[in-house]
């Protein structure tokens, strides 16, 4: 894949990387696109098809596995698959920009493992599993067995942080968010 730099921020559910993800875009200087990746789960509130995600139903999104169009994929929930297209990817490098993924953490690993030179992989680091449930139950977008059903898999994906390039412990949002911005533009940069 030519052109630009692979970004990556992956974390348990809650842990905050969507809010630096977001607050990343918004710095001009680092030039980043973010890859809208497809999903088969329903949207939620605000969520707008083609910004947030590709809203596929589980059939089109089993298509798009068999034509092989995915760079990555996973079931991250029981029937709700997730995915990056090749396409969107090679699209943002084409037009010159650093892609970044917010995706889960096998996800992650996976592009890093794909392209290891290209590929910045960041892990956000919550404060704790508890801490996770209060900020899940706050947002409120999902009902208490979905909350309990990412939870369970918060503990799992803890223990991947080790296999990424950076850890960013998000405890103070400011201090994550300066962290992460240095982190990128030097990655960038280099
Ligand atoms: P949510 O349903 O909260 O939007 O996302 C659930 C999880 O799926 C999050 O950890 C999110 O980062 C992850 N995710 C979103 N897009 C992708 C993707 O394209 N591939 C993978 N592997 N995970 C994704």
């Amino acid at each position: 894949m030519k052109g630009g730099k692979l970004i990556i921020f992956s974390a348990p559910s809650g842990s905050g990387k969507t809010t630096i993800v977001r607050y990343l875009l918004e710095q001009q200087d680092l030039n980043l696109a973010f890859s809208v990746s497809a999903t088969s789960r329903l949207s939620r509130g605000e969520e707008k098809n083609g910004e947030h995600y590709y809203f596929l139903s589980v059939t089109e999104f089993k298509k798009h596995i068999k034509n092989d169009d995915f760079l990555e994929w996973e079931e991250v929930y029981r029937d709700n698959f997730y995915g990056t297209l090749k396409s969107e990817v090679e699209r943002l490098c084409a037009e010159g920009k650093n892609v970044i993924f917010d995706i889960d953490v096998a996800g992650g690993l996976r592009i890093k493992k794909k392209f290891p030179k290209e590929t910045l992989a960041v892990f956000v680091k919550p404060p704790s599993v508890d801490e996770l449930k209060i900020r899940l139950k706050k947002r409120s977008t999902e009902n208490d067995d979905k909350i309990n059903m990412r939870i369970a898999k918060a503990s799992v994906e803890l223990a991947t942080a080790p296999q990424f390039d950076s850890i960013i412990k998000n405890y103070d949002l400011d201090i994550a968010l300066k962290e992460a911005r240095e982190l990128v533009a030097e990655f960038i940069r280099n």
